[in-house]
């Protein structure tokens, strides 16, 4: 099985969670006043940056306690994790109102996924404002008690959520993805969905159902979208994709048919791909124009494996 390199995009946390200190709020608090302490603030779900070196600079998201303190007390307030050098960070969410707080001063409001897809922070900031904006949208998201419908309140240093109604307590959740490439000796199946960018193919994929494994659930994908039967799922990688909260889990799977039925519903196109086509997709050489996603996705390297000859 090939090595999954570390350009996927959400892999690289650099933090520390600490977890077990969660519960401990003296020591959480104490995080929070430390001068090093560092905070990324979100409105809406999309993350503020400070704009240095004017238009042409970059995108800074962290800001210190004084800077965070301009919009006054947050929605949310989750801690996330320390760094190499044990300085915390912490993820706070606002109201619209937060941003006219900082008109002047060159901050601005940008969605994540460009940030993210365009390298505009380095890669491990990318991965700690992933993990901030999965867990500032579940706090949106899950403000009442699933439970008896009651309001619920934050615990445990953002991580949990607990209804003082019925006791109930909530978790932060992760929804599993499978996403596979299936192959034919020397051929792929690859598939477009209605809203690609013109001309890109990808892997199939699509989310894991209550009793099911990986294993299951990308053959029972793979034969809903495209009528393919496969067998012999491999695991390859995985990524976070903090939108809102998926975890997708990179497989390599065999196909034992090869008539294709495509399911229209869910995708426009589904085709078998050569190796020599693939290898031009991936590097944007492909004669009819065809594309690849680009290498901050995990499917990139899947297909990327396929064509270089690493998975035989
Ligand atoms: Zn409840």
């Amino acid at each position: 099985m090939p090595t999954p390199p570390h350009a996927i995009g959400f892999t690289l946390d650099p933090l520390d969670r600490v977890s077990e200190k969660r519960d401990d709020e003296a020591f959480v608090a104490a995080l929070r006043d430390e001068p090093s302490t560092r905070f990324l603030l979100f409105v809406n779900n999309v993350p503020l940056f400070k704009r240095t070196n004017g238009r042409d600079g970059g995108h800074d998201p962290l800001f210190d306690a004084h800077e965070a303190a301009k919009p006054g007390a947050p929605l949310q307030t989750v801690f996330l994790g320390r760094d190499a050098d044990k300085r915390s960070l912490f993820a706070l969410s606002f109201d619209e109102d937060a941003k006219s707080q900082f008109e002047g001063d060159s901050v601005e409001a940008v969605e994540l996924r460009p940030i993210a897809m365009q390298g505009l922070v380095p890669a491990p900031m990318v991965s700690a404002l992933g993990e901030a904006r999965s867990m500032l949208d579940w706090h949106r998201r899950h403000r009442f008690c699933a439970n008896c419908g009651q309001p619920t309140d934050s615990a445990g240093a953002g991580w949990r959520r607990v209804c003082g109604s019925c006791g109930a307590q909530h978790f932060p959740r992760v929804d599993p993805v499978v996403i596979m490439l299936v192959t034919d000796g020397d051929h792929c199946l690859l598939g477009r969905q209605p809203q690609f960018l013109p001309g890109m193919y990808s892997a199939l994929a699509g989310f894991v159902e209550p009793g099911e494994t990986f294993e299951h659930a990308v053959c029972r994908e793979v034969l809903e979208e495209a009528g393919i039967r496969c067998t012999d799922v491999r695991y390859f990688a995985s990524q976070p994709w903090p939108f809102p909260s998926s975890l997708m889990i990179g497989c390599f799977a065999r196909a034992t048919s090869t008539e294709i039925i495509v399911d229209r519903n869910e995708l426009e196109d589904v085709r078998w791909f050569t190796r020599a086509e693939v290898a031009a997709m991936v590097d944007g050489t492909h004669e009819q124009g065809l594309s690849a996603p680009k290498p901050f996705a995990i499917a990139h390297h899947l297909l990327k494996a396929f064509a270089t000859g690493e998975l035989d």
